[in-house]
């Protein structure tokens, strides 16, 4: 992928930004209505279709690409960037596994939208370890679960979807569900802290009947796809995530402090240097996560010997990271960071959740401690 056609897609989404994904960020905030509207508009503009082959009608593009437009969206709204992560996440596996031809040119052209349904009540945020069953009989597999979390649930055109393997050895096998089969419920719609709009909810399956050619790489085969292709996937879009909320946290903490006049000493808040020095370390804070969110992506591309250990690195680090750079955004905005109008407080909840989305934070620094002492992840 030459770096034009990367500055090319960059610029047919700033179009997308600014026309809607933008003048919609607030009422996707305050509503909790999903973004609909800037899911159309990307997907007129061929994006999502970014991580689809250029085979099925796709962009045929990569990690980068897919990085630098959910950090983009971000900016604006990173309700709409989780949701738009969630699919190439999802898409990225329909390729790899080679899914239903009619899917992969559904979404290449626009005209479908996935998420992940892998979280489950039963083995929580440990993904790679689903509880939940699939039973097969007869060419047809029946699925029974209680999902967690899914993104862009009741939206979804279709779920990229675990269970326990079918038969034989190995931890999870992955499905392609259809976003309407029979069986599957929401039980509650997400009315969250940050990210709302996103619906966000827990999925159930009862007794879901889906082909057995829905499954997705081998039966018992999931653990491989979900390390191989979802981790890098994920792990980087939401470390763009968070980078994209750090960037609108930092602009617009900026933007106030020069406005915000101390009129008995004739000066503004950006005047004090206590102000700046707070300022200083959020964009300090940010442009870290930025060299090593660029150096994960070169890591890859380059198959260097660490570009694993990046990958566990870049999310741990930019959810971590993004909480304390809103932090100090909501310290440094003072009693105006509480309303609304500034935004610093959306980019303060929305940032809340990377460290908890599996895998999370902590799990994270259990991974890279054993990596980093030899030991095995697993
Ligand atoms: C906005 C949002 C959107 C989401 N979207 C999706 C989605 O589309 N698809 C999907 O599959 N999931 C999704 N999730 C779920 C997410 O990935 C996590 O699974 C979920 O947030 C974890 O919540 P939990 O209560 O189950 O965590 P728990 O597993 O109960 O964790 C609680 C605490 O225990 C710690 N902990 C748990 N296990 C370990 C361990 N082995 N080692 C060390 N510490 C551990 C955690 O780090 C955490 O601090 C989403 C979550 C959010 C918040």
């Amino acid at each position: 992928m030459s770096n034009g056609t990367v500055v090319k897609v960059l610029a047919d989404l700033e179009s997308v930004v600014n026309e809607v994904i933008a003048p919609n960020a607030i009422d996707v905030d305050v509503t909790g209505k999903f973004p609909r509207a800037a899911l159309d508009a990307l997907g007129k503009a061929g994006l999502l279709g970014l991580v689809s082959a250029t085979e099925v009608g796709g962009l045929g593009m990569g990690h980068r690409a897919a990085t630098l437009v959910v950090q983009r969206i971000a900016r604006e709204c990173a309700s709409t960037a989780m949701i738009v992560a969630m699919h190439y996440a999802g898409a990225a596996v329909i390729e790899a596994a080679n899914g239903p031809r009619e899917v992969r040119e559904a979404i290449a052209a626009g005209r479908h939208l996935t998420t992940l349904a892998f979280s489950e009540a039963g083995s929580r945020s440990n993904f790679w370890a689903p509880v939940s069953t699939a039973a097969g009989s007869n060419g047809a597999v029946t699925l029974n679960a209680k999902k967690s979390w899914a993104t862009s649930a009741n939206q979804a055109d279709s779920y990229v979807w675990s269970s326990r393997p079918l038969g034989g050895s190995g931890a999870s096998t992955i499905w392609l569900v259809p976003g309407n089969a029979t069986g599957l419920q929401i039980p509650a719609p997400f009315n969250g802290l940050g990210l709302r709009g996103n619906n966000s909810s827990p999925v159930t399956a009862t007794n879901v009947s889906i082909p057995r050619t829905a499954m997705l790489g081998p039966d018992g085969g999931g653990f491989d796809i979900m390390m191989g292709v979802v981790l890098p996937y994920f792990n980087l879009m939401n470390s763009a995530t968070s980078v994209g909320i750090m960037e609108s946290a930092v602009a617009k903490t900026a933007a106030h402090v020069k406005s915000t006049q101390l009129e008995h000493l004739g000066q503004t808040l950006a005047d004090l240097p206590t102000i700046r020095a707070y300022i200083a370390r959020m964009q300090i804070k940010t442009d870290m996560v930025k060299a090593l969110l660029m150096d994960t992506l070169d890591a890859l591309e380059q198959n260097r010997p660490d570009a694993m250990l990046r990958v566990l690195e870049i999310k741990a680090a930019s959810g971590d990271t993004a909480s304390e750079v809103t932090d100090i955004a909501m310290r440094v905005c003072g009693g105006a960071a509480f309303r609304k109008e500034l935004g610093v407080e959306r980019n303060f909840r929305d940032a809340r959740a990377a460290s908890i989305m599996a895998p999370t934070a902590d799990v994270l620094f259990d991974f890279i401690g054993k990596a980093v002492c030899g030991m095995p992840l697993f």
